[in-house]
């Protein structure tokens, strides 16, 4: 039997208990699929890849339906550290020797394309649907070793050479004394342009903006099976039937936007997408002195751990802290203990503070950590693996996706023509190499080799 990921960890068709949900007002569950709707394109799964899809096609007068097993953003759309950075989980520097300059320099400009749609998005969200994403500008880059410091450094210079960057600023160890509460690194990076937002309004909100523009959602409508023939049937053009448990759906297009929970419903995409799982803590909120003292002006920090720290201040002063560390599919029983280890190591200070809320999400990587955007068979789409990109990624994602539905692929074809290996192991050895490549990279980060 494979691991459920839908089921293994959370309550179906409930948001996971945290700071989000909590600090969120979800409307009623939609009505679940009954019976048979034909539409042009099915999108199977709500996260921002799925609802962002179905918003720019909605608005460009497609037909469009999704499915998503659970809620509107139940999965990490909903959970996750909230950060949107520029660029991918590799550094330009790297892409330019990967796969070219020009490559390199298009990709850039899809992800400052991406970080600006979600700022554009949280305003239309705010005006339209008087929803508050809480969106603020500024991530800082720690540090953790001189080494590191440097290399930062000369990521900063290539930008500004190379693309004409100049919204990063180089903090040393002092100067980052004054943003930071803590001595645990070696100087960093503020980059003025990346921002920070809350993740579940985010993706309440697009679900909103979509609706709004004509596109049906359903709730707790689990995809169990898709019958999609061949690209080189005649058939392919259309009459794609998805399965839920009450209905189904004909559709001439179908959009894969379940990303880490995509469990083994196309073998192909499972097999170069890799889920895994992240942790985030939430204090009780901090005395009136203690936010401004802890983090100046709102920022978030994200550090160059392999085991990345990423944390920030929430409107209604806690800290909130995500890291740790378990490998495997099933959350530990006791999240807060383990993210309150790298949480304290950052902030002493804290060591009296209560915890309020500690929840677990799932993302995906890729081998290469960059996103695998794939045209599986004829008008079969998918995009996932975003490898810790996600929120500004997969928003831009659903655009590149309706424009090539729409027939311009440009933007797509750019994207999925950066190779992707399988990982090694079928589905059961998978999980367990996985385990012990990250257990390795995590016991090189403490070591500091
Ligand atoms: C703890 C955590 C912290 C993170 N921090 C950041 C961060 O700070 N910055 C950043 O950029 N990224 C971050 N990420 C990653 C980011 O959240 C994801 O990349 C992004 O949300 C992916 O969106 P998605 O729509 O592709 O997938 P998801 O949001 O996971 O949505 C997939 C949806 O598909 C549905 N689904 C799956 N199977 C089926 C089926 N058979 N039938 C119907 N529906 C189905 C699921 O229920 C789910 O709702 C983090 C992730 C986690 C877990």
């Amino acid at each position: 039997m494979l691991t459920d990921l839908l089921t293994i960890n959370d309550k179906p068709g409930e948001y996971p208990p945290s700071w989000y949900a909590s600090t969120a007002e979800p409307p009623s569950p939609r009505t679940p699929l009954e019976g048979e709707v034909k539409t042009s394109v099915c999108i199977i799964g709500a996260g921002y890849t799925g609802l962002s899809t179905a918003m720019h096609l909605a608005k460009a007068g497609v037909d469009c339906v999704v499915l998503e097993a659970n809620r509107v953003g139940w999965g990490a759309s909903g959970r996750n550290g909230g950060q949107i950075g520029c660029g991918f989980n590799k550094d330009q520097p790297y892409l330019h020797k990967h796969v070219g300059q020009d490559r390199a320099k298009k990709m850039w400009d899809i992800s400052i394309d991406a970080s600006s749609l979600v700022q554009t998005l949280c305003r239309e969200i705010k005006q339209q649907h008087k929803i508050d994403c809480h969106y603020q500008p500024g991530i800082v880059y720690t540090s953790s070793s001189e080494k590191l410091f440097e290399e930062q450094k000369q990521e900063v210079d290539f930008l500004a050479k190379h693309y004409d960057c100049n919204d990063i600023e180089i903090v040393s160890k002092q100067q980052l004394s004054s943003v930071l509460a803590s001595d645990s690194y070696r100087g960093g990076v503020i980059n003025h342009s990346a921002a920070h937002l809350h993740p579940l309004n985010y993706a309440l909100g697009l679900a909103a903006l979509a609706e709004n523009s004509g596109a049906k959602i359903f709730e707790n409508s689990r995809v169990s099976s898709m019958n999609i023939p061949f690209a080189s049937s005649h058939s392919a053009m259309g009459g794609k039937r998805i399965q839920t448990e009450k209905g189904h759906v004909i559709a001439q297009h179908v959009v894969l936007a379940c990303n880490g929970y995509l469990n083994n419903l196309n073998p192909l995409i499972a097999s170069k997408v890799m889920p895994i799982n992240n942790y985030i803590i939430a204090t009780e909120p901090l005395p009136d002195a203690f936010p401004d003292s802890l983090i100046a002006n709102q920022q978030a920090i994200c550090d160059d751990r392999f085991v990345v720290n990423y944390f920030r201040m929430t409107h209604d002063k806690r800290l909130l802290f995500g890291g740790g560390e378990t490998w495997g599919y099933e959350f530990p029983a006791d999240i807060k203990r383990i993210v309150s280890k790298p949480m304290l190591s950052v902030f002493p200070q804290l060591a009296n503070t209560r915890i309020d809320y500690a929840w677990g999400g799932t993302l995906a990587i890729t081998r290469n950590r960059l996103p695998c955007f794939e045209e599986i068979s004829k008008r079969f789409w998918n995009a996932s693996g975003y490898s810790g990109h996600g929120v500004a990624l997969a928003s831009i994602a659903g655009k590149i996706i309706s424009q090539a539905i729409a027939g311009d692929k440009s933007a797509f074809d750019l994207m999925s023509d950066i190779p992707h290996q399988t990982f090694p192991g079928g589905d059961r050895a998978r999980p367990v190499l996985l385990k012990m490549a990250m257990a390795w990279y995590a016991t090189r980060d403490r070591l500091g080799i």
